[in-house]
């Protein structure tokens, strides 16, 4: 699906991750040349969707650049250059090796994620909250884990670095938070940012405490978003943002929010996760529960780096926190 000249969205359909949760693969092309932005899934049905349609987009026009390996009869697909993931997570990541063996696209990475993408087995947080009873789908994410960790970059990016498509340029931004080492991509001439999961399309995104995420880096990096005059933020999951600058304030303000509900639950003796999940989350999900207690945390760190709240007493979820 073509979002703007250079700007295409390959969508696939993947059982299991429907609607909101499934992650979005976006295609930069240029000059016949072309940039994934993100994997999505290793499945059969997502690997499929992603090369029929790399295979649907003319490529190079003097045939003295070359074909590509995957491009069946005529050599005139797009050449794919590059697969740029956002951050390590497996539902940007997994796709990653099956699609640079059969385009021989080269994978980019910041160096912050090399060491979190390879080691599959980590008790880290994911994008997917999985739920206990679908014993299925905790096994496919486990495979699909694995599967991208064998997406070793070639390339490792940092802040201010510049890929190029074809004859436009894309800008790496360091954008810590939901992991240490998230990356947004700013292409220049068309002010579209590609946001990976720092921006969603609807909902915020989960931010856990040091040493998975960190909330002040997070704030902090989506005050640094709103200084690029981007006119379409293409994000992780979800729809596509157009008022990209109201959207940044949006989530800026909510988390601001959230921290004054931490602050003044602290402040009225309510200093536990327990107590601050009762009132600040009232009506939630159980299955959501892991998710806010890892906010309130998260909230907790770095306030407690600020040194507006104390810890009194107890560890991790069991702390009770003051006012510092
Ligand atoms: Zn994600
Ligand atoms: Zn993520």
């Amino acid at each position: 699906m073509e979002l703007t000249p250079r700007v295409h969205s390959i969508p696939a359909n993947v059982p299991f991750y429907t609607g909101p949760l499934a992650p979005n693969v976006y295609l930069v092309a240029d000059g016949g040349q072309g940039a994934l932005i993100d994997a999505g899934f290793p499945d059969d049905a997502s690997i499929r969707a992603r090369l029929d349609y790399l295979r649907s987009m003319p490529g190079p026009s003097t045939s003295a650049r070359g074909g590509s390996a995957y491009g069946g009869g005529s050599g005139q697909a797009l050449r794919l250059a590059d697969i740029i993931l956002t951050h390590h997570h497996f539902d940007h990541s997994g796709g990653a090796q099956r699609l640079r063996e059969a385009t021989g696209a080269r994978i980019c990475l910041h160096r912050q994620e090399e060491r979190l993408l390879a080691d599959w087995q980590a008790d880290a947080p994911l994008d997917v909250e999985l739920p206990p009873e679908r014993r299925e789908m905790a096994e496919m994410a486990r495979a699909w884990r694995q599967a991208a960790a064998q997406a070793t970059p070639d390339r490792l990016v940092e802040d201010g670095d510049t890929i190029r498509v074809g004859e436009a340029t894309m800008e790496v931004i360091h954008t810590p938070g939901h992991t240490a080492g998230s990356i947004c991509l700013y292409l220049r001439e068309e002010g579209v940012l590609f946001a990976g999961d720092t921006v969603l399309g609807l909902g915020t995104v989960a931010v856990m405490p040091p040493p998975h995420g960190d909330m002040g880096q997070y704030i902090r990096s989506l005050e640094r978003l709103k200084g690029y005059p981007a006119t379409l933020l293409c994000p992780g999951h979800g729809p596509l943002v157009r008022d990209v600058g109201r959207k940044l304030q949006e989530l800026i303000d909510h988390r601001h929010q959230r921290e004054e509900q931490v602050l003044a639950a602290v402040a009225g003796g309510r200093g536990t996760v327990r107590a601050m999940l009762a009132e600040i989350y009232p009506e939630l999900d159980s299955r959501l529960e892991g998710m806010a207690r890892g906010q309130l945390l998260a909230h907790l760190a770095k306030l407690e780096g600020e040194g507006r709240v104390v810890r009194q007493g107890g560890e991790g979820e069991e702390a009770v926190w003051g006012l510092g």
